[in-house]
């Protein structure tokens, strides 16, 4: 299975792309958590990444279509992938079909959380508060100033992300707003299992 997850910030990809790949035993590949990780061993691509990600804006297509294209050269990548925060632009969503084709993979599915932006903040800032609780480090970008960023690159660089699939009738939404395994029942129900 090889599928796409799209959503804002805080819609709930990043914990329904878990309970997927339990599921099915394939990756989730989340280009936010390979550049946090780029960022926390000081590579040349997080070094260049850091401030951009810390302020909420995004990381340059050069880059994210570039770690993106060597994770799925990975052996595990191969029967499938769970895509969490990737395409973000319609630029990448091109790149990520001329990468597709040259792979002769195809997607199976695209499915979009769709979800109200009032409770997004207050989403976040739960994560936040829980990643705390947890002993954790809360990141960079879960603050309101970063957030407000993050949420402003979604609708003006993202949003069309949706569009480009829906043009292409491959798009499925589903309610992002309900509770956690209602979400997840629902994303079974759009994905056929
Ligand atoms: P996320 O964990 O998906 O919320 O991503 C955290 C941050 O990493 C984003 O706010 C961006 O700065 C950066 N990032 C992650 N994925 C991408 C992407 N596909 N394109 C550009 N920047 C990205």
């Amino acid at each position: 299975m090889k599928l796409i997850l799209l959503g804002p910030p805080g819609a709930g990809k990043g914990t329904q792309a878990t309970r997927l790949t339990e599921k099915f035993g394939i990756p989730q590949l989340s280009t936010g958590d390979m550049l946090r990780a780029a960022v926390k061993a000081g590579t040349p691509v997080g070094q260049q990444a850091k401030a951009v990600m810390d302020s909420g804006g995004l990381v340059s297509d050069e880059i994210v279509v570039g770690i993106i294209a060597d994770r799925m050269e990975e052996p595990d990548a191969r029967k499938g992938f769970i895509l969490d925060g990737f395409p973000r632009t319609v630029a990448q969503a091109e790149a990520l079909d001329a990468m597709l084709a040259k792979k002769g993979m195809k997607l199976d599915s695209i499915v979009e959380l769709k979800v109200d932006e009032n409770a997004l903040l207050a989403r976040i800032e739960n994560r936040a508060r829980e990643t705390v609780a947890a002993g954790g480090t809360v990141r960079a970008d879960d603050n309101p100033e970063a957030f407000k960023k993050r949420l402003e690159a979604y609708r003006v660089q993202t949003a069309p992300v949706s569009d480009y699939y829906a043009s292409k009738g491959v798009l499925k939404v589903i309610d992002g707003m309900a509770p956690i395994d209602a979400v997840t029942k629902a994303l079974d129900k759009a994905l056929g299992v």
